[in-house]
This record gives C-alpha cells, structure tokens and sequence, in this order.
C-alpha cells in the first residue's frame, strides 16, 4: 500500500463505520436490473453497470435509446492490435458517459476452447497470450477514461449448454496457463475495477461460492475491485462467505434479509460484508460516484469512424485468387446474393446485443460505393430464422397518428398501468421504468403501410398466450412456449407463431396483438420481450438457387454473403453444427459455377465450414462487423484500406477433424481432458490440417521476414528481446502481423508443441524494412506445477505469419 492507499483505506473505513448492518447488506444486491443502491447520507450515489461488451446498450434497451454497435470480439481480436482494443475501450467509454454508465461489462474473455461455443464470437481467441494482451489494453481504454470494466466470465464459461448448471472439470495447470491467463493481466497490469463471476461450476463448487474467487484473483493478484455475480448467480448466503462481492440482480436475490440474519447467527462474519462494502464504496470513489467529485470528463475519437476502421482492420482475406481489390476499373454490374446480404448480422445475440440507430448492410454499402454500377440483389437461399422487425417507415401508431407503435400494459384486471409510444416493433424490457413485474397483459398496435409488394409470414415471437389480429380477423391464438429451461434464451429467442400475408404497396394493414403473461414468478419476471414482424414465406430452394444463378451469370461479379443466423451464434446456447445454415453452401456452388468472378463475404462470428472454399475468386471473412459492416465491406473490397484480420482461431476444414469440441454435459459435467492442449495446440498435437492456421489472412501486399536474433538469454529478473525485420515485398502499403511461438524439444514435462510468445503489427510502404522487436520473459517459458516453475535450458523460437507457417529459428536460454 502507498501511502494514499492507507489514506483511502481510513477514509473508506470511516464511512463504513457510519453504515448500520442492514444498510451494507442492502448495498451488496443491486436496486435493481442494472444499479446498484445510493446511500446518500454518506454522499454514495447508484452505479449504473451495463452491457457490452460490444458497445453499451445503457438501462433501457430501445430504440429509443439506440448505441453505437461495434464489431465483435472476434473481430477485434482478428486486428492483432493492442491498440485498436484500447481504442475500441475508450469509444466505448464515451458511449458508457453518453449514457450514464460506470462500469462496463465487457470484455468477454473466456476462451475458444471449441468452435461450438455459442459465445464465441463474443470472445477473442483460442490463444491465452493474444486474448490477454487484447483484454489488458480494452480494459485500460476504458479505465483510463474513468468507466470501470468487467472481464467475464470467472472461469471456463467457454460453452452455454446447461450454463447454469454445468460443472467443468478442469486442471489446476489448464486454468493456470489457459483460461486465467487474460484475467491475471486484466487485474496484475490493467488493475479491472470489476471481475464477473460465471454461472458454472468448476471442479464441483458453483463460481459464486468458488475457492478460485479468492485464489489467485483476490490474494496473489491483488484483485482491490468488486466481483460482481452475473445475473442471477448468486444462488446462497454461503456465497457470501467468498470473495462474491456484489449479487445482481436487485432488488430480489438470495443475500437481503437472510445474509443479515446470517451475521446475527454468526455464519458469516460481519467483517466480511465490510471487506465488501468497502470494495463497493472503492469502486464508487474510482467512477466518481462518491463523494463530490463526478465522473471524469475525456476527449473521445468518432465513434462511427472508428467503427467502419476498426471493422475493416479485423477483416480477414481468407482467400484471394487474383480478384481484390477492385481498385482499377469498377466493375460494371455487380449481383449482390444471400440473405445477410440484405439482412446483415452486425452483432450476436444475446446480452451482447445493443440497438444500433441504423445499420449498413453489404447490399447499401455495395450500392452506395459503386454508384455507376448495375446492382442487382436476390436472396438465394434464406437464412433468417425467426422474425425481422418491420421497417419503422411503414408504421403508424394508432393513438396518436405519428410514425410508431402503440404498447399498452395491463394488469389482471384489464386496467391500463402505462404505455409506451415506440418507433420499432421488436422490444425488449431489461430493466428500465416500464411496469413489466405488474403488468399481466401487453398489448401493442399500429398500421403496416408497405412500401412494396411483397408475399411475407407476419407473426410474433414472444412466450406467453399469444393473439394477433390483421385487419380485425384472429389470425393466431396460441400459447407459446419456450423450447429448453434457460430462462435468458426463452427471453431473448422466444417461440415464432407467423401467418402468411400478402401485402400490396401503399395499402394499410391494421395490426393488434396483446399476450397474456401469466402468472410469473421465475427470475426474470421483471423482463419481457418480444417481435412482431416478417419473415420470407418458404418458397422451393431451387428456384431461389436458379434466381441468384441467373443473376450472378448476368453481372460482371457476384458478391454473395453466407453466414449464421440468430439461432447459430448466441448467448444461451451452443451450436449443433459448423455448417452454414440452409442452403448456402449450394447456393455459393451454383453461382460460382456461373460466374469465376465470385467473392463470398462471410458474416460470422465464429467458425464455419466452407465446403466451396478453393471453388471461389477470394472468400473475406466480415465478421459480425457492427454497424458500418457494409462500409467497411466496401473500403476493403475497393481497396480503399487492407483486409486488416488475422484469425486468432484455426478454423477447420471439417467439423470432424476439430480436436477440441465436445461441449455436452454428461451427468451434468463437462470435463476439459485436452488439458494445456487447446486451440492450435491441439490441432498440431492430433497432426491434423486444418482449412486455416491461427494467423492465416492476406493482405493486399507481400511481405518477406528476416534475421531473427534474440539478445541474450531469459532470466527470472530480465527478460530476452526476440528482434527480426520485415520488409514489404509487394507494391502497395500494408500491415503485416509477426507471430511468435516457442518449442522445446527436450523437456521433462508435457508441454504444447509450441505455444505464442508474442506478436507484432507492423506497417510499411512499398519497399521499406521495419524492425520489430518482441520481449520474451520468464512466463512466457514458464509451466504451472503448483507454482509457476522454469525448466532451465534451450527454447527453440519460431517466427512467422501463423501457428504452421514458420519460415525462421533462434534458440533462446533460460536461466532459472
Ligand atoms: C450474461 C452476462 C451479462 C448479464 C447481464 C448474463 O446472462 O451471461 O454476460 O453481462 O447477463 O445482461
């Protein structure tokens, strides 16, 4: 402690001393979905904690209210670039100020342990070392702005199946060297004012009451900050006799009156809840809401700009046969095929997902940047599942005339408790003032005036007793239920009852809809959910293939846009399969066959199989690239800037050659038996080939690497510099990313076959040579024997562009 620290400490401590049991109790559960309880008597105000981790969706979650979306984690992580987390944490901390948020709850740093994860693309990577160093630069563009952040989820969350419950046997050496890793940094160099608890167990005890909470995370690393459940994790006073610092959500949940009336029976200790309250009232005093000063003011870069960059820097070239960019003539007419064409994933579901105020999907942006070219567009195979909200430009709201909807809540008795005018039709109450918890009838009304001719299945997605009247007739009445037990994906994927509508241009249709909620007393009773809106009538996948064929056979290029859909990649639950859904892998199949010219765009978080890969001119990997997803797209395909992306995953050519996959619980367990060996390291020790390395991306130059010298050897006291040039071959400027692993082939433990020490970005215009130099210190060499342990000798270093393609060798000593 310095001396300021001792200072804080006394003052904390004073107020502490002020506070009756009852009152400290009170502020160890949130007020509520999202803040935590003032006491103004001691000058504390609420705290306002918010998701994330790709953008910060604030208290409300509305279009009223909208975010900047971000592109996801793993597009990020794909940039390789310490300094695009930080950027990415300080726009987002401009967000969390905009919209009255302390602390953020991001980032996302469980690890890729399978390609199933249904998180995934909410994480960074397979690989330890890179998803730390990514994770320590977020949380400091965050911080250093004043907004705490939140690495979650505390530990091996890697998979959503049975979430809740799921105990993960795991090696005390893989949590170590694997899935700590990014948090110890976080906490040891990023100094995280907020850790998130996980729902799972690990090695038999629930992460709330885990033995992990107070070692290593509180006692070797130094852990000052508040160790916050996530939603509803907190499930017994013995929680609180672990470093669990803070249940949410409020104002219900297991601590409250039991953890007051454990105090007086002595089950817990009271100098326990003040340890507590004085890591809240800490907290309080770092976002400035304690005491007088407030919260930090700060300078922030264009969130929009940075955006559209920082999509188009984690754009990955997975393939390029001579096509991009597009930099000489435009092509003259392009065919813009595939559903997420039109409609674009930009982010995941789940808690991740925030409410952009517009989005740019690859058919605008492709239109917009090639104004002189004939752009055609035919879905080709569809994709969406579930229902798409209806365009706000065609909806009036009945009670006041003006654009919108009209939502009425009602309680048992039929009378009106609020309403809400709304401008969208797919809602979400999470949190905010609306009466959800009283309310036993949710009505909503407007009129549909389409824009265009069109034959759709008009429905809604909601759990509940559902009805809806088109034009005055009963034309769904049923009660729907929610497939599986997890409460948030029957919150946020609810069951779809639709019916077919055919629609004229300029013709109004009345809608009216109500649902009856029950009686609900579940966790969640406080939150509701749900859309109205369209999908595509089911129509013979052929005739659709033929449709995109004919259009790509017609056009100069064919631009087609595959990817997963909101029943892939979401919070709540794991994916059954790498395949793209429905018919896309045909339909890339087809209409590569008509045109040679066809670029696949993929819109996935995570990774897919792609049958067609060697097929095709070039595959550009988007991502599920946030708001301005059609805008980058766009830049990259004219070459207005790189493909930026590396993957910092392998993706495999087949789901049956991944190593590491199985994410189904047996007898409630999932056990981790690959160990140390994850990701790559897995892929290298099986001897399989994968469709591509961790690393693997192309720019639109070449680079050449040369020289790999280290200056000495690694001692416990000082570490190595690994050195070596790159030079751009080519005759454009680019990035390059140096990867750099380590070996050792004679060793008396078992170690991966190699594993990364570090990486590099570097810049360079045509023909200039650049120097990147690369510390190596002891815990890079290190291994967990019960302790961090140093098997003195010989490491072989190898440098390249990914986990296989290692043109270059050095040898490095450690001294232990
Ligand atoms: C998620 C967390 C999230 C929380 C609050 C949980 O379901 O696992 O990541 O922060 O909800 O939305």
């Amino acid at each position: 402690m310095t001396p300021s620290d001792v200072d804080v400490a006394v003052e904390l401590d004073t107020l502490i001393s002020q506070l009756s049991l009852e009152e400290k109790v009170a502020l160890l559960t949130g007020r509520d979905f999202w803040s935590t309880v003032p006491i103004e008597r001691i000058g504390l105000r609420s705290m306002t904690l918010s998701d994330g981790p790709s953008g910060v969706r604030g208290p409300v979650w509305s279009e009223l209210s909208p975010s900047l979306n971000l592109p996801s984690a793993t597009a990020l992580s794909a940039s390789f670039d310490p300094e695009m987390a930080y950027r990415y944490g300080r726009v987002a901390a401009a967000e969390a100020r905009r919209k009255g948020v302390d602390v953020v709850l991001g980032p996302t740093i469980n690890i890729h342990r399978s390609p199933l994860g249904g998180r995934h693309f909410e994480c960074f990577s397979e690989d330890p070392r890179l998803t730390a160093d990514l994770a320590a630069f977020y949380v400091n563009g965050l911080q250093d702005a004043g907004v705490g952040a939140t690495p979650k989820h505390y530990i091996a969350n890697d998979f959503e199946s049975d979430r809740f419950n799921v105990d993960v046997e795991v090696s005390e050496r893989a949590l170590r060297e694997v899935y700590l890793l990014a948090f110890e940094r976080s906490i040891v160099e990023s100094h995280a004012w907020m850790v998130m608890s996980a729902y799972n167990s690990i090695n038999g005890a629930t992460a709330t009451e885990n033995d992990l909470l107070a070692t290593p995370l509180c006692t070797e690393w130094g852990f000052d900050g508040v160790v916050v459940s996530d939603w509803t994790a907190v499930r017994s006073v013995a929680s609180a006799n672990a470093e669990q610092h803070l249940a949410m959500p409020g104002p219900h949940g297991a601590w409250g009156d039991a953890l007051v009336a454990a105090v007086r029976a002595g089950e817990v200790e009271e100098a326990m809840v003040d340890s507590k309250v004085r890591r809240m009232l800490l907290l309080a005093q770092r976002v400035g809401a304690l005491g007088e000063a407030g919260p930090q003011q700060f300078e922030a870069e264009d969130g929009v700009a940075f955006i559209r960059a920082a999509a188009a820097e984690g754009m990955v070239l997975l393939e390029n046969r001579g096509e991009l960019p597009w930099d000489g003539a435009a092509p003259a007419s392009i065919a813009v095929l595939g559903s997420n064409a039109d409609q674009a994933r930009t982010q995941g579901g789940g808690s991740a997902t925030v409410v952009p105020e517009h989005v740019v999907s690859p058919l605008a942006g492709i239109a917009e940047a090639f104004p002189d070219a004939a752009v055609t567009y035919a879905v080709g195979a569809l994709n969406q599942v579930g229902l798409a909200g209806l365009p706000a430009d065609s909806l009036t709201n009945p009670a006041t005339g003006g654009a919108g909807v009209r939502i009425t809540f009602r309680d048992a008795d039929g009378a009106e408790l609020a309403h809400e005018d709304r401008l969208a039709t797919d809602f979400v109450w999470f949190g905010g003032d609306a009466p959800i918890a009283a309310s036993r009838v949710v009505e909503a009304a407007f009129t549909l005036t389409p824009g265009a001719d069109a034959e759709i299945e008009l429905g809604c997605a909601v759990t509940g007793h559902a009805r809806l009247w088109i034009d005055g007739d009963l034309r769904v009445d049923e009660q729907l239920v929610p497939d599986g037990e997890d409460l948030g994906a029957a919150l946020l994927s609810p069951r779809v009852a639709a019916v077919p509508v055919s629609l004229r241009a300029g013709v109004p249709v009345e809608v009216r809809f109500d649902v009856d909620l029950g009686v609900r007393d579940d966790a969640l009773a406080g939150a509701l959910a749900f859309t109205l809106g369209s999908r595509p009538r089911q129509g013979a996948p052929e005739a659709l293939i033929a449709e995109a064929v004919a259009a790509a056979a017609a056009a100069e290029v064919a631009v087609v846009v595959v990817g997963t859909n909101s029943q892939v990649e979401s919070e709540g639950f794991d994916r059954d399969s790498l395949a793209l859904p429905g018919h896309q892998d045909a339909l890339v199949e087809a209409v590569a066959a008509a045109n040679p010219r066809t670029v696949v765009i993929v819109n996935a978080g995570s990774p897919v199989v792609m049958p067609w890969r060697d097929k095709v001119a070039a595959v550009l990997l988007g991502w599920f690239g946030g708001q301005e997803f059609g805008h980058a797209l766009t830049d990259v395909l004219t070459g207005a800037v790189e493909p930026g992306g590396r993957l910092p995953t392998t993706w495999p050519a087949v789901e049956a050659d991944v190593p590491v996959i199985d994410v189904t619980p047996r007898d409630g367990r999932v056990v981790y038996e690959e160990g140390i060996h994850v990701g790559y390291k897995a892929w290298l020790r099986a001897g399989v080939e994968p469709a591509y390395w961790l690393g693997h991306g192309q720019g639109y130059t070449t680079f050449a690497i040369d020289d790999l010298a280290v200056d000495g050897p690694v001692t416990l006291a000082a570490p190595a510099s690994a050195s070596l040039t790159v030079t751009n071959t080519g005759d454009r400027a680019g990035k390059h990313v140096v990867l750099l692993f380590a070996e050792r082939a004679e060793t008396a433990i078992e170690r991966p076959a190699r594993w990364l020490v570090g990486h590099a970005v570097v810049r360079l215009e045509p023909g200039e040579t650049g120097t990147v130099e690369m510390p190596i210190d002891a815990r890079a060499l290190a291994h967990w024997d019960g302790a961090w342990a140093y098997e003195a000798g010989e490491f072989t270093l190898r440098a390249g562009a990914t986990a296989a393609d290692l043109p270059l060798a050095a040898t490095v000593t450690l001294e232990a």
